[in-house]
C-alpha cells in the first residue's frame, strides 16, 4: 500500500547523487529518515552519507524497479532525469515534485509559455527551430539577445549570445542546431531568487529573498536579504506562490528572477524555475530555523513545514575549483560555516563546497 503521509523511519529515494543529494541525505538522517540515492556514478558525493545507494544507468529498468520497491517516496536532486524514468517510478510510488513538473521545467519553451500564461512577466522570447526562425526571432526581439537550447542546459551550457555582428547561422550551429528559444537580453539591476516550499496540504512558505551574483554563468554568491524593497520582496514571493499553486507543487522550488528598471518602476521578470533544492538556498542550512533540505523532506513526506525565519543577514559563497584550498582560512573565521562536498578532484568550474557567513547586521 502507498501511504500519502509518511513518518520518521520512512525510506526516501533520491534520484541523483550530487551535493544536493548529499545535503538532503544529511538532513534526512536528522529526521530519522533513510535516504536511498540512485545515481549512475559510483563516485558521487551523496553516496558517502546516505543510508543506501544504487549505482546504475538512469534507464536501467531492473535497477529502477529494485530501487522503487525499496523506498516509500521518490524525489530528485537534478532536473535532467529522463521523462520515462520519472514516469516509471511514479507508476509504483509517489514522485514528488510530480513527473509533470519535471517535464515542464525540462523544456524552456514550455516553461516560459506556462509562466507567461499565469500573467507573470518574463523576458521577450520566441521559438527557434531552424536558422530561418532564428533570423525572424532576431528581427522581432533585437540584439543583444540570447539563444538557449530548450532542453538540457545548465550553468550557461547550451547558450549563445547574439551580438550586433554575430552570424546567425553560426550561432545556431554552435548549439548543435537543436530546438531552442531566443530570449531578449535583460539589462538587469540584479538577479534574485525565491526559494520556497509547498507542503502536501498546500501550505506555502518562502525564505527571505536571495540576491545572486553569477560568474561565468555559475552562481558565485548569494546575499540574504536581497537589497530590494519590502514591496518588491512581497511581489517576488507572490509570483513563486502563484507558480507553486498552479503546478500543485510539493517540495522546495526556486524561482530565479531578474530585477530591471522599467518606466513604471522596478519590474521582476522570471528567468527560470528549479523544481528542487537550489544553490541559492544553501544559506538556510546555517542561517534559518529550517534548512531548504529539511523542508524539502518534510514536504515530500507530508510532514508539517518548518519555520523559514532567518537568524539574521547571511552571505553564501560557493567554493568552485581551487577555492576549496581556502578551507583552513574559512574554518578560522568566526561566523563562517563551512560545507565541503567530499569531491576528490577540484576541476575548474566544479562546485566543491560552500561557506556561509552569518552577520550581525546587513553592513557587516
Ligand atoms: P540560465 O541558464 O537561464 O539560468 O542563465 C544563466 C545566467 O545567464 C543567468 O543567471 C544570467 O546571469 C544570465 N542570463 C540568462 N538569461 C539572460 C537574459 N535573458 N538576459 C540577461 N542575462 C541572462
Amino acid at each position: 500500500m502507498v501511504e500519502e503521509k509518511l513518518a520518521p523511519g520512512a525510506r526516501v529515494g533520491i534520484v541523483g547523487g550530487g551535493q544536493l543529494g548529499r545535503m538532503l541525505a544529511l538532513a534526512g538522517a536528522r529526521l530519522g529518515l533513510y535516504c536511498h540515492i540512485y545515481t549512475d556514478r559510483s563516485d558521487d558525493p551523496a553516496i558517502d552519507v546516505a543510508a543506501c545507494s544504487s549505482v546504475a544507468p538512469y534507464d536501467d529498468q531492473d535497477a529502477l524497479a529494485r530501487f522503487v520497491d525499496a523506498v516509500d517516496v521518490v524525489t530528485y536532486e537534478f532536473e535532467n532525469i529522463p521523462a520515462q524514468t520519472a514516469e516509471f517510478l511514479a507508476a509504483q510510488k509517489p514522485v514528488r515534485p510530480s513527473p509533470q513538473v519535471l517535464a515542464l521545467t525540462q523544456d524552456r519553451l514550455v516553461e516560459k509559455n506556462f509562466i507567461s500564461g499565469l500573467g507573470i512577466e518574463v523576458a521577450p522570447y520566441a521559438q527557434v527551430d531552424d536558422a530561418g526562425a532564428l533570423a525572424r526571432a532576431v528581427a522581432q526581439i533585437g540584439r543583444p539577445s540570447i539563444l538557449k537550447t530548450r532542453r538540457f542546459g545548465y550553468d550557461g551550457k547550451g547558450q549563445a549570445l547574439i551580438r550586433l555582428g554575430s552570424d546567425l547561422a553560426t550561432s545556431f550551429r554552435s548549439l548543435g542546431g537543436q530546438p531552442s528559444i531566443l530570449e531578449g537580453f535583460v539589462p538587469f539591476r540584479c538577479e534574485v531568487s525565491v526559494v520556497a516550499a509547498r507542503g502536501l496540504d498546500g501550505d506555502f512558505v518562502a525564505w527571505d529573498i536571495g540576491q545572486n551574483v553569477h560568474e561565468h554563468h555559475i552562481l558565485a554568491s548569494t546575499k540574504v536579504p536581497a537589497d530590494i524593497s519590502a514591496d518588491l520582496a512581497a511581489r517576488a514571493k507572490d509570483k513563486a506562490r502563484k507558480i507553486a499553486e498552479a503546478l500543485d507543487y510539493v517540495g522546495v522550488l526556486a524561482v530565479e528572477m531578474f530585477l530591471t528598471e522599467g518606466r513604471g518602476g522596478p519590474r521582476l521578470l522570471v528567468n527560470e524555475i528549479a523544481p528542487r533544492v537550489h544553490n541559492s538556498g544553501h544559506w538556510t542550512m546555517d542561517g534559518a530555523v529550517t534548512s531548504q533540505f529539511e523542508q524539502h523532506l518534510r514536504a515530500i513526506c507530508g510532514f508539517p513545514l518548518g519555520s523559514v525565519r532567518a537568524h539574521g543577514p547571511a552571505e553564501m559563497l560557493n567554493l568552485i575549483g581551487d577555492d576549496i584550498y581556502r578551507w583552513r582560512e574559512f574554518l578560522a573565521q568566526k561566523g563562517a560555516c563551512l560545507h565541503l562536498y567530499g569531491k576528490s578532484e577540484a576541476r575548474p568550474g566544479r562546485k566543491m563546497g560552500h561557506v556561509t557567513f552569518l552577520k550581525e547586521n546587513a553592513q557587516d
